[in-house]
């Protein structure tokens, strides 16, 4: 299999059977974040592409058999919003899944209303905020997309308000924006989530992770500003994960370098 890998054990979505709809060999993605523990981007895009085919996903999904599985999930070695056809794709994963269908995406193209429209076919998106201001999401993010971080948060802002499904904030914390926990908070007040999801480079990553109290300090700072709000809040310390099996572990390993039974997870 080459589209599809995992179940992986994600400590967001459970047992996540992976699909990736771009499969290139090697990363491509419109960021090259300081932290990407896929290593720097030497496939950068930011225009949108045919990758996967439907019929070869379909084939693949066949093959995949009675696993048990929480989620089927959208991502992989590369930005899933950069396939062109995801909408086709997702309708794939339906014909055979009645499980949720996620997608991790880094929200570099939400501001576009035709990967908007394809993200809303999802139940469940998690969308990547990192930096509270341009400075950082230049120095964090590193996008080659032209939009500014203004931008991306319109795209989700806007998403929001046509979204039924679920809406998860991914917010890594590396020592680049550790003091930044309370403008982060009150972004993800603004865009009305169901769920932030407080992360650190756990898995090998080219910085280091904060510590347990430092991510403490940064959880109680959201949950002071979201009290009033519906967003449950997650710290990746307090996290458990569940047992899985992949059914091919070479290329589970592909997208998730570290990946084994027991600690796994998803790269962003
Ligand atoms: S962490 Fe995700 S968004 Fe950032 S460079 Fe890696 S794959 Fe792209």
């Amino acid at each position: 299999m080459s589209i599809v890998y995992g179940p992986v054990p994600s400590w967001r979505l459970g047992r996540s059977l992976g699909v990736d709809p771009v499969s290139t060999q090697e990363k491509t993605c419109s960021f090259n974040c300081i932290y990407c523990q896929l290593g720097p981007t030497r496939h950068p895009l930011t225009e949108r592409q045919e990758f996967v085919q439907p019929s070869a996903l379909r084939r693949e999904l066949m093959q995949v058999g009675d696993v048990p599985v929480d989620y089927v999930t959208f991502s992989g070695v590369a930005e899933p919003t950069l396939a062109a056809n995801l909408a086709e794709l997702v309708a794939v994963v339906r014909e055979q899944f009645a499980q949720p269908v996620a997608i991790l995406t880094n929200s570099s193209l939400m501001k576009r209303g035709d990967v908007r429209r394809d993200l809303a076919l999802f139940d469940v998106v998690v969308a990547k905020v990192d930096a509270p201001d341009e400075t950082l999401y230049q120095q964090i993010n590193r996008p080659f997309v032209d939009y500014t971080l203004a931008e991306v948060l319109w795209g989700i802002h806007r998403f929001r308000e046509e979204f039924q499904g679920k809406l998860a904030l991914q917010m890594m914390f590396v020592e680049a924006n550790r003091d930044c926990a309370r403008e982060m908070a009150e972004i993800a007040r603004d865009l009305s989530p169901d769920e932030v999801q407080l992360n650190t480079p756990l898995r090998p990553s080219p910085v280091p992770p904060l510590s347990p109290a430092e991510m403490d300090e940064i959880e109680a700072a959201f949950v002071d500003l979201l009290a009033l709000s519906k967003a449950r809040v997650l710290n990746v310390y307090k996290a458990t994960r569940p047992e899985v099996v992949s059914l091919d572990e070479g290329e589970t390993r592909r997208r998730r370098p570290q990946y084994s039974r027991q600690e796994g997870g998803d790269k962003r």
